[in-house]
């Protein structure tokens, strides 16, 4: 029943999309500029607005709690050890590295130029100066937390939201009825963004409709460059990132992990969440891949909470184009500050549709862009959200299959073993 209905959404969202596509085309050819304008002042504003609001709000609860929880879940301390640090060095690598090809090859491929005519109310911006680099760290440290919530200033949350998982797990039972409520408040806050993504279709299709309406179908092909970059850099990450993180770092064989692993893609891709893959996921790397449940129970949820390759990607290649749209050049500061804050903003991404684009506007903060250029992306996100959902699936499995391996927890006869479907086989039978 679930999966159907998240389709279905997935397919209202796409409507949505082509027929603001549609709208926007017809509008922009065929009706007078001031009905346009009413349009899009009495409709398709209110319309696209309360979806943007929406997303907005949960940004600052979301990333707290997610976070908290991510941490905690390492459970014992002592079990953090070396898995714990190996791991954590392995995610942040991967994404680091991720987001590293994307800004180069959006640098390159330039998915953005000449596409000023996509901004519709030109507002002239002012670029801020990008801070100091070490100002950054040191300001990651928060003087006062709460101020930090209030502001929304994403790199001191993420911090206190990290040393509080810390602490938390280091107390031990003592915290667990506190955590259990974190916890609940977490689900409540996924479920308020379910809610929010009900709105979608209607909210994607006022966001499109309004660019294409002013600004004609160009955007279109402006929107498909940008898509392209990023399936470019989705590809390059699960090909070649992964296949030789799993020849050379894990010493296994990379195609026999595609073959098993597939099924587990069509589920990150079909319902756009890593949360809702954890189960399916855990299953291939324990009795397909054979990875013994120590490692998997561990790598695959905290993967699913921090480790997000492909919504990094996407933000990488979001923050590049949006500065080239609005005619900013990013200096190779800023480019380090978006590789560090798309880093640390994948941390704080939950694994449910569509939240990479509400961490976003964190990055675009932290160099200096303007948030609104959000809405510049927002038509076609949600296709690239399915795609980049599947790399951030296949990235905690890689890195499952390897620590397992680093570890000795691997069954490397079940991991070679060509997969034959028994009746217990839940993927296939499905
Ligand atoms: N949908 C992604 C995931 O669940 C997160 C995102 O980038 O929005 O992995």
């Amino acid at each position: 029943m679930k999966p159907k209905k998240k389709m279905s959404l997935t397919i209202k969202i796409l409507l949505g999309l082509l027929l603001g596509v549609a709208f926007g085309i017809v509008s922009n050819m065929f009706f007078e500029k001031a009905i346009n304008e009413s349009i899009i002042k009495w409709v398709l504003d209110p319309a696209g607005n309360v979806f943007l609001r929406g997303i907005k709000m949960l940004v600052v609860p979301l990333v707290l709690c997610s976070l908290i929880c991510g941490t905690a879940s390492v459970g014992d301390i002592k079990k953090l050890g070396r898995l714990g640090v190996r791991t954590m060095v392995y995610y942040t690598a991967t994404t680091a590295f991720a987001i590293s090809i994307a800004i180069m090859l959006a640098n390159i491929i330039k998915p953005g130029l000449g596409g000023e005519q996509l901004l519709s109310t030109a507002k002239s911006f002012k670029t801020a100066d990008a801070p100091f680099i070490m100002d950054v760290f040191v300001n990651m440290v928060p003087t006062n937390p709460i101020e930090s919530l209030v502001k929304g200033e994403m790199l001191q949350i993420i911090t206190f939201a990290i040393l509080f998982g810390i602490a938390a797990t280091m107390i031990g039972k003592a915290a667990q009825p506190m955590l259990d409520i974190i916890s609940q408040i977490n689900e409540v806050l996924l479920k308020i963004i379910g809610i929010v993504m009900l709105f979608a279709p209607v909210g994607v299709f006022a966001l499109i409709s309004k660019v294409i309406m002013i600004q004609g179908s160009d955007v279109l092909i402006k929107l498909f460059k940008y898509g392209i970059t990023i399936v470019l850099v989705l590809l390059i990450q699960l090909i070649v990132v992964y296949g030789s993180a799993l020849k050379f770092i894990g010493r296994v064989s990379p195609i026999m992990f595609f073959r098993k692993f597939w099924p587990v893609m069509v589920v990150a891709f079909s319902t756009s969440s890593s949360n809702a893959t954890i189960p399916i996921n855990l299953e291939t790397c324990e009795k397909k891949l054979g990875v013994k449940e120590a490692i998997a129970s561990f790598t695959i949820p905290l993967g699913a909470t921090i480790n997000m390759d492909g919504t990094a990607i996407m933000q990488g290649v979001a923050t590049v184009f949006i500065a080239q749209v609005y005619g900013i050049p990013l200096t190779i500061n800023q480019m380090l500050m978006v590789v560090l804050t798309a880093t640390l903003a994948s941390v704080g991404t939950a694994g449910v549709p569509g939240v990479g684009l509400i961490t976003l506007s964190m990055v675009l903060q932290q160099v200096g862009l303007p948030v609104e250029g959000i809405s510049l992306v927002l038509g076609i996100d949600r296709i690239l959200d399915m795609m980049r959902t599947v790399v951030n699936v296949s990235g905690d499995a890689t890195a499952t299959v390897i620590m397992a391996n680093l570890e000795k927890e691997l069954d490397l006869d079940v991991y070679n073993q060509k997969y034959i479907c028994e009746e217990k086989c839940v993927l296939d039978a499905e």
